[in-house]
């Protein structure tokens, strides 16, 4: 048995029901074969890839707070930190129903090979709980987000680990956190990103992940003799990633006609205006079938099928495995020529592989929606500096950025025969950086 067999098989085996993780495991390493197979007696010997796929520390704890009745309610917390070999864990923090260890693993695991693409010293870790901020009233939230923290801050730091936002996780969520650190430990120091612009927050983080996205789709269309200007979109999801890559992608001159939320999607032929979605969005934290009541000519449709509108890009922004092999099949037969991930692995691994195969322009989440720990990172550096850069500046260097990660994955793909896969580039090119740094630190 080959080295990459033998280890997904020992991953599955020790660490079971976790479906995402061996998901994503396993499509890392497929892709990385032949880097590995050349170099297999060296891995071997120093169980390279045992380590890689084995957490440096998981912290699993409960989270005891009071709702609005007096009632106690119990959460479980977790902060996954996988791997510190090129920095500090760098990963957000997800509130989510669904969030359990195997997906909390699958998202530190990724984000390991993202955070290295990105060329900025951080390492991977990720979050959250299974607590659900939908329908709980601020003081709630804040109850949970202050327990959380109670525990958590025990575990990380500016140099050590910094969070940052996911699902279910905005301004709001990352204020509270912050507010209950401070207290806890007497520092004002920069442990979490995604922070307001008041106290030690970046311009551009909020737009980060949404623009970044956009930009490396552009970049990718560009290298590829296409652009964007005139391509009619459909995004998924309607939170922070969907919104700012719908502003980008206008900006750009594309036309965005389909947005959804985990309960069913709108139809806007004429383009989606994005002031009312922000408004149901950001202001109201309503539902996305609201848009109709402001845009009657707009539909609405109850469900999944976000996949069947008709475009040219299409860019799944909500969750994982949210686009399957029957919905890639649709969006190419509709005429869809290019798919850049928003979210973190939404397309399945049969739907990835249907892109590949069909000769579809395709930029995997780890590398596509780089952008938001990118400026994470350079918030980062503005808290050790003292410093705030202007709009302009952060933006120009998210821009370079997401540039520079297409370039590492399209050239990674070359440099191993496979020109044009940008799932084996990202995964081969977050690699190479990654095992360098853990190989020159030892056995650790
Ligand atoms: P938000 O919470 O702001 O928005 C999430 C959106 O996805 C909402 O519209 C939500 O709908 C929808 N959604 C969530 N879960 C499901 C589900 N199970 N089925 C269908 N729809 C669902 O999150 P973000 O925009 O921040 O994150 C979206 C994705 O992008 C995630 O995969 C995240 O990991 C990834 N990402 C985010 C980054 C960031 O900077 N925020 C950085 C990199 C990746 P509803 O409101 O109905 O739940």
């Amino acid at each position: 048995m080959s080295y990459v067999d033998e280890i997904y098989a020992k991953v599955v085996e020790q660490n079971p029901g976790e479906s995402e993780f061996h998901q994503a495991v396993k499509e890392v390493l497929d892709s990385l074969k032949l880097v590995i197979d050349a170099n297999e007696e060296k891995y071997r010997k120093m169980a390279l890839l045992e380590r890689m796929v084995e957490p440096e520390r998981i912290i699993s704890f409960r989270v005891p707070w009071v709702d609005d009745n007096g009632q106690v309610q119990v959460n479980k917390g977790y902060r996954v930190q996988f791997n510190s070999a090129i920095g500090p864990y760098k990963g957000g923090l997800r509130l989510h129903p669904s969030v359990n260890q195997g997906i909390l693993k699958f998202l530190g695991f990724e984000q390991v090979f993202k955070n290295s693409l990105t060329g900025l010293p951080i390492g991977g870790g990720k979050g959250g709980s299974n607590f659900d901020p939908k329908g709980k009233s601020d003081r709630e939230v804040m109850a949970f987000c202050q327990s959380f923290m109670t525990e958590l801050s025990k575990y990380i730091g500016a140099d050590q680990d910094v969070p940052a936002g996911d699902i279910g996780v905005g301004a709001r969520e990352i204020g509270f956190l912050y507010g209950q650190y401070k207290r806890l430990t007497g520092l004002y120091e920069g442990v979490l990103t995604g922070k307001g612009l008041n106290y030690g927050g970046s311009l551009v983080r909020t737009q980060a992940t949404g623009y970044g996205l956009v930009y490396i789709l552009d970049e990718m269309l560009k290298k590829n003799g296409k652009e964007l200007a005139g391509k009619t979109v459909v995004i998924s999801g309607s939170g922070n990633v969907a919104i700012y890559a719908t502003e980008k992608a206008q900006q750009l001159g594309a036309k965005v006609v389909a947005l959804s939320d985990s309960n069913g999607y709108i139809y806007d032929k004429d383009g989606i205006k994005l002031d009312v979605v922000k408004e149901i969005k950001e202001v109201r934290r309503g539902r996305i079938k609201e848009y109709v009541n402001a845009v009657p000519s707009a539909v609405y449709t109850e469900g999944k099928g976000i996949w069947t509108v008709t475009c040219d890009i299409a860019l799944p922004c909500a969750t994982q495995n949210e686009l399957n092999l029957e919905d890639a099949k649709a969006l190419k037969a509709n005429g869809c020529f290019a798919v850049a991930e928003g979210a973190n692995m939404p397309s399945t691994r049969e739907a990835t592989d249907f892109f590949l195969e069909n000769g579809m322009l395709f930029m995997p989440g780890k590398a596509a929606n780089a952008g938001g720990v990118a400026t994470s990172a350079l918030e980062m550096s503005q808290n050790s500096q003292r410093l705030s850069w202007t709009f302009e500046e952060v933006d120009a260097k998210l821009k370079d950025i997401m540039v520079n990660i297409f370039a590492k994955a399209d050239d990674a793909a070359k440099r191993y025969g496979v020109a044009g896969n940008y799932v084996a580039g990202a995964n081969i090119a977050g690699f190479e950086k990654v095992v360098d740094a853990m190989i020159a630190q030892g056995i650790v």
